[in-house]
């Protein structure tokens, strides 16, 4: 008879159930193609449905976040600034808002290592295609490049940059930025053991079920290798690189930090890696540490209390800032 089970049936469909109940309870990990790098998304869960939803909820965010901040899409909130806001100020959302004053405050603390007008140069840049400014177009544009002319009107929610020629991206901290935004959606479904990444930024949600979480440190030159595996409880972890995007002519590596004093690409170290309790800060405090080099850098970092680096310098050797446990090799 149909839609009646046999005892064999029911034996089956018992198994069944009891399986799918102990296997749910489980990571669940998921990768997305979005804001220029890979999403990264890993969680524990005993549910499967609050898993899936959790991920959703997070690519969403992602792609908004993205759509938001993409300097590549014109219809962007970033972009319209970028055309509009030397003319008149423009009203903005509370969030970009916050995000240059984020950005601002970050170019106060490295002392303008980090700054979001670098863009002045950094447009006139494409990695893929081996493009870059000659000496004469980096003098020219030079000039547009310091955070001082990013007005923020607080009361007001505008932005106006003070001068022509401005260009600002947020790129140094937008993935960080994400993660952590990523991570807030994570709690809010009730996940107490997650990861999400972006490219060289993660944030790491408790921890890996009763161990801390591993991050390893890539060699700069050598994709395959591990150079620091750091063990992370709760905590963001982001690192600049001159690997990640780049071409080379004449010998020259020419990637995508840019120094805003010069308007070259910086080539003091070849890696950072911060550890911190917030991955917009990470994130930004990598890309000035790559900026300011070594010493400055670590200095930087000392300063701070509840963040750490992991410094490559330029030969290859590593070093690491006063607060750190040795990184396990
Ligand atoms: P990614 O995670 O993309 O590798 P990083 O955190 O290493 O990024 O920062 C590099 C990005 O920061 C660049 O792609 C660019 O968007 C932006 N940037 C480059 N130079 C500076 C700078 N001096 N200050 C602020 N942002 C910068
Ligand atoms: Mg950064």
């Amino acid at each position: 008879m149909e839609g009646a089970m046999n005892f064999r049936q029911f034996l089956l469909f018992a198994g069944c159930l009891l399986w799918s109940i102990v296997a749910t309870a489980d990571w669940y990990t998921n990768e997305q193609a979005i804001m220029g790098t890979v999403i990264r998304t890993e969680l524990w869960s005993d549910d499967p449905l609050t898993a899936g939803e959790a991920i959703r909820l997070v690519n969403e965010e992602m792609h908004r976040i993205d759509r938001l901040m993409s300097t590549y899409k014109p219809d962007s909130e970033i972009s319209r600034v970028n055309r509009d806001a030397a003319e008149k100020p423009v009203r903005i959302s509370a969030e970009l808002l916050d995000l240059l004053a984020r950005g601002i405050e970050m170019s106060r603390l490295s002392g303008g290592a980090f700054d979001i007008t670098y863009a002045s140069i950094g447009q006139l840049y494409d990695y893929r295609a081996g493009v870059r400014p000659d000496e004469q177009q980096i003098a020219a544009a030079l000039p547009a490049i310091d955070y001082r002319f990013v007005e923020l009107d607080l009361d007001e929610c505008t932005v106006f940059f003070s001068r022509h020629g401005v260009r600002i991206d947020l790129g140094g901290i937008a993935k960080g930025y994400a993660v952590e935004r990523g991570v807030g959606i994570l709690r809010a479904q009730g996940i107490e053991h997650g990861l999400i990444s972006a490219g060289g930024d993660s944030r790491i949600l408790g921890d890996r079920r009763g161990a801390p979480w591993i991050v390893g440190v890539r060699d700069p030159r050598n994709s395959d290798r591990v150079i620091a595996r750091l063990p992370l409880i709760d905590e963001a972890i982001s690192t600049s690189g001159d690997y990640e995007r780049f071409f080379e002519e004449d010998g020259v590596r020419y990637h995508h930090i840019i120094s805003p004093a010069t308007g070259h690409s910086v080539s003091e170290v070849r890696s950072v890696t911060i550890i911190g309790p917030d991955a917009t800060m990470t994130d930004g405090l990598a890309t000035s540490v790559f900026v300011m080099g070594l010493e400055d850098g670590l200095r930087l970092i000392d300063s701070l209390d509840d963040f750490e680096a992991v410094i490559v310098d330029r030969h290859g050797a590593l070093h690491r800032s006063g607060g750190f446990l040795p990184p396990q090799q």
